[in-house]
């Protein structure tokens, strides 16, 4: 018996994303497209694409579908964007700006997923991911600033050099706080030089390690 992995993304992308509110068209197709299960351990393959954040090793996971989905809607991507990433991780989420048409710049702190997540690019073909080795909590200077920032890994506050390096106007999606299991995902929006920050609900990351993180 072999399963279409494309009828799998349909109906998660149903039944998780869809179901639970997401309207924004491109970021549906853009679920529907990216192959999750090549982000992932062989031996983890079947799961990929269930409800729930999955290990990639070293303690660190890749997010659930739906969180995904939700943060690259909330991030409002256009085509052209230059967005940041911090904790590249497996590179699903990457993958999904980069299928959203940014121009994409992500970071990660351990080297085995940094390295594996670069093979991954190279071989489905997103060329134009750029990748860096680093402590991400100081951003990436030399290309800022960013249209969007997206940090995936949450810390004890918002790092004031990403503010900085985000454009303005701008927009920057970060989980923050409330002890190291539980953070509040936040907005923060740019405009004539204002940061606002909105509060869009409660989530649970990986803990963001570096200069600005724990
Ligand atoms: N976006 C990822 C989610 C990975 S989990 C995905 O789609 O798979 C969060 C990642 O953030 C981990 O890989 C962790 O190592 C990384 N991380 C934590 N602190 C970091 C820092 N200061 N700089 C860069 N990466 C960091």
């Amino acid at each position: 018996m072999s399963i279409d992995p494309r009828r799998i993304r349909e109906r998660m992308v149903r039944d998780q994303i869809e179901a639970r509110g997401i309207r924004d068209e491109e970021v549906l197709r853009v679920m529907r497209k990216v192959p999750r299960h090549l982000f992932v351990d062989e031996a983890l393959q079947s799961q990929a694409y269930a409800d729930h954040p999955l290990p990639i090793g070293h303690g660190q996971t890749i997010s659930q579908p739906y969180i995904v989905a939700m943060m690259t809607s909330i991030l409002k991507v256009s085509p052209g964007m230059k967005v940041l990433e911090i904790g590249t991780g497996s590179g699903y989420q990457a993958a999904i700006l980069a299928e959203m048409g940014a121009e994409v710049y992500t970071v990660e702190r351990i080297r085995t997923l940094y390295q594996s997540a670069r093979q991954r690019f190279s071989k489905l073909k997103y060329f134009r991911v750029k990748t860096k080795l680093d402590d991400g909590t100081m951003g990436w200077p030399e290309h800022a600033p960013y249209e969007r920032i997206l940090v995936t890994a949450g810390g004890p506050d918002v790092p004031e050099t990403l503010v900085e390096q985000l454009s303005d106007p701008g927009i920057m999606v970060i989980p923050v706080g409330e002890g190291r299991r539980f953070q509040q995902l936040l907005r923060l929006t740019k405009e004539r030089g204002n940061v606002n920050r909105e509060k869009m609900g409660s989530v649970a990351f990986v803990d963001l390690i570096g200069k600005f993180g724990w």
